[in-house]
């Protein structure tokens, strides 16, 4: 089969690796991928935000399924339109991915189908803003109704701070038309989980559970990223937690949208806080998670290609998956300066070297490749992720494999998984 992927990051590199393992694909297109992708795959130029640009590109190759990564093309329909021109494709339609496009209609989603969250009032001007922010204490948390690319959310200490930057968005128009609405939530305390399902519309399996790390620095200090590293290990949920997370989250998901006409084909995303009152949904995302998807598909021992193809033909079933009990890690090797402004075209060294540690592989977020060598070209430049037969053994592992890896100006967190390891940052 030939497949393309849609999307240029670390996450896309992973489903680009782990697709080609497939023994049922024999080419795999990617647009308009990056360094590490161009190294396995045949990179396309096209436009994500452009659903026209994508069809053109499908009308040349012919795929036989199309992977869609980010959330940006799932927003603006690229799933209706290739389905509309009889395109495979894998992801849900515009209408479902407003799940996670719109913050506003997930919080009003979750109400109408009891889906436990955080209290929240939806703001449309300054006077709905005064009129519901005396009824929050803070800390308040203060959300751009579309998409921000992570900037959206504000956690704000006071009432005063709170008013501040939720006129920032709503009259300063900082965030431009993702901010013209937002959402006012209650701060909620708790550790996060990131908890994936795929469905078909109408069942629903879970993939195991990860845990990101946002903030830039160690010890979670400094400002929000895309993201600096995950882990996942079966430790984060038990079996009765997962069964819980699906029948009274995921299930009620995809039932309420197929209810409400808008079938939910595709990864869901469920971001959690596992709060003293019970898991509480923070957001939902209509896509794999970047940088998620690095640890959990180096634990999945089946075939994505078969996972994809039941998703799209509608018989997805328990058995899809086969995961690994050993633990995975991605370590984020961030350009100087990220997440604030930062420079590219730094020449990368070591990542032949850094992919020989056993168990690593080094996925590829903001790179380019020029006459054989890799330059930096983003902000979060690899993610270096790695497996082991024990959590230790796989942090050992990516941190070894990390300490290869040299560009100026080069960062990353040392404390990744450490949480869970409960022993000091490695060194
Ligand atoms: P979101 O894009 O809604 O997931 O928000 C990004 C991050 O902001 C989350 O991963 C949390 O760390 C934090 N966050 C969002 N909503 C809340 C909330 N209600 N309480 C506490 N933290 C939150």
């Amino acid at each position: 089969m030939k497949i393309l992927v849609l999307g240029s990051g670390g996450r896309e590199h992973t489903l680009v690796w782990k697709l080609r393992q497939s023994p049922r694909v024999f080419q795999v297109y990617c647009v308009p991928g990056n360094g590490g992708i161009c190294a396995e795959a045949e990179c396309l130029t096209g436009d994500l935000n452009n659903v026209d640009s994508l069809v053109a590109v499908a009308s040349r190759i012919h795929p036989d399924l199309t992977v869609v990564g980010p959330e940006a093309p799932l927003a603006l329909g690229v799933v209706d339109e290739f389905r509309r021109r009889g395109f495979r494709i894998f992801g849900p339609t515009a209408a479902g991915a407003q799940l996670e496009s719109s913050k506003s209609f997930a919080k009003e989603f979750m109400q109408r189908h009891h889906i436990p969250t955080a209290r929240y009032a939806i703001c449309r001007s300054p006077q709905d803003l005064s009129d519901a922010l005396p009824h929050f204490h803070p800390p308040i948390v203060v959300k751009a109704d579309g998409l921000a690319a992570g900037k959206g959310v504000m956690i704000c200490k006071t009432k005063e701070e709170a008013a501040s930057a939720a006129s920032d968005m709503l009259v300063g128009k900082i965030l431009g038309g993702a901010g013209k609405k937002l959402v006012l939530e209650e701060c909620l305390e708790g550790e996060e989980l990131s908890f994936l399902v795929l469905s078909d519309g109408e069942r629903v399996v879970p993939l195991v559970a990860a845990q990101d790390y946002k903030r830039v620095g160690d010890g979670d200090t400094g400002p929000n990223t895309g993201g600096m590293g995950a882990y996942s290990t079966d430790a984060l949920v038990d079996a009765q937690m997962r069964d819980w997370l699906v029948t009274h989250i995921a299930r009620p998901v995809i039932a309420g949208m197929k209810a409400e006409g808008a079938e939910y084909r595709g990864i869901l995303y469920c971001g959690l806080m596992m709060t003293a009152r019970g898991p509480m949904v923070l957001e939902f995302n209509c896509r794999f998670g970047d940088p998620e998807t690095q640890p959990i598909v180096m634990r999945m021992d089946s075939d994505l290609l078969g996972v994809f193809i039941a998703a799209v033909e509608g018989r997805v079933s328990d058995g899809d998956f086969k995961w690994s009990g050993d633990p995975a890690v991605c370590v984020v090797i961030a350009s100087g300066g990220y997440p604030g402004s930062y420079e590219t075209g730094k020449k990368i060294s070591g990542v032949r070297e850094a992919d020989s540690v056993e168990g690593v592989k080094v996925f590829h977020a903001g790179t380019a490749l020029r006459d054989g060598e890799f330059y930096t070209a983003g902000g979060r430049v690899l993610g270096v992720t790695a497996r082991g037969p024990d959590l230790e053994t796989a942090v050992a592992r990516a941190y070894e494999a990390a300490a290869k890896i040299n560009f100026e100006g080069m960062h990353y967190r040392k404390d990744i998984a450490a949480r869970a390891l409960k022993t000091q940052p490695a060194t």
